[in-house]
């Protein structure tokens, strides 16, 4: 498993405390920095997952371990009855509690041009990367408590061209598009809800091309900061709109990328 021991992120300040979270895909890469993040700050998590129990258990113990509150609720998204099965197990490890924070984390990606993306591919990214938070979001409405957050995991793809990710990219331009919606309906109850566009960060998902030096050498040199991400460089940004300093950001989508593709870098 890529980034077993993430690294450890800014000063908690306990302002979750009282507060409980839902993060899909909560057991490995992002989602797991996620997890650690919220929970850090005191806020009982709920570490969704889709099948590896191992990683899932091993983010419920890291958190533990931290001091902090979790549980696991495993269901895979994609399959019939998932989204059922996410929300009984997590009722349940609520406990009677409402819930305050929704991050849209879990997703997948797929790597074929025009050319090669089957019908059954394109399915499977839009029922996962977008139909899936879609439902997961009106099932949770009933059970957020006002003042509460929605964060979608979207992605620079939906920004920058990249021909062997179109499925990925329009999946990811579907999940933003529903922020803003959802940001002007949701006001009222003062939730806010906003979109989180990572840059190419270490995780399995990206192990494929980031243990290439000489793609990572080139995904540097087309980055402002000089660097690939690291999920937790995307958890902190989520910790901030999760928490009450986020508090006056809503329908928005925040480029988490290091500052990839601004434009030529005139280096000194
Ligand atoms: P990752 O390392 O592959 O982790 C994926 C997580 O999602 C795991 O917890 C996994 O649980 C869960 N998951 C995957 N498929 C699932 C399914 N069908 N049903 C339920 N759970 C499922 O991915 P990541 O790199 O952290 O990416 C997380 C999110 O960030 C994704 O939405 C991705 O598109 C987005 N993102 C990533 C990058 C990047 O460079 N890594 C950049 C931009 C955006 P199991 O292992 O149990 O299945």
């Amino acid at each position: 498993m890529g980034n077993a021991t993430n690294r450890a992120t800014g000063n908690a300040t306990g302002e979750l405390t009282g507060k409980t979270a839902l993060v899909t895909g909560g057991s490995r890469g992002i989602g797991r920095a996620v997890a650690l993040r919220l929970a850090a700050e005191g806020a009982l998590v709920a570490v969704h997952y889709g099948g590896n129990d191992a990683a899932a258990k091993e983010t419920v113990a890291a958190i533990e371990a931290a001091g902090g509150r979790a549980f696991a609720v495993r269901a895979r998204f994609g399959e019939e009855g998932a989204v059922d099965r996410l929300f009984e197990g997590l009722v349940e490890g609520l406990a009677g509690r409402g819930l305050d924070i929704v991050v849209n984390n879990a997703g997948i990606i797929s790597g074929n041009s025009i050319a090669q993306v089957t019908q059954a591919e394109l399915d499977r990214l839009l029922a996962i990367n977008v139909s899936t938070p879609f439902f997961v979001v009106q099932r949770a409405l009933p059970l957020m408590n006002d003042g509460g957050r929605i964060v979608n995991m979207g992605s620079t793809a939906s920004r920058f061209a990249v021909s062997t990710q179109i499925g990925y990219t329009i999946s990811k331009a579907a999940l933003e598009s529903m922020t803003p919606s959802l940001a002007n309906e949701l006001g009222c109850r003062g939730i806010t809800v906003n979109t989180v566009a990572p840059g190419a960060i270490r995780t399995d998902m990206t192990a494929g091309y980031t243990s290439i030096p000489e793609v990572v050498a080139g995904l540097e040199s087309i980055t402002a900061l000089g660097r690939l991400g690291e999920p937790e460089d995307v958890a902190d940004v989520v910790g901030f709109l999760a928490g009450p300093r986020g508090r006056w950001v809503t329908g928005q989508t925040i480029d988490v990328s290091g500052g990839t593709y601004l434009g030529p870098i005139a280096h000194a």
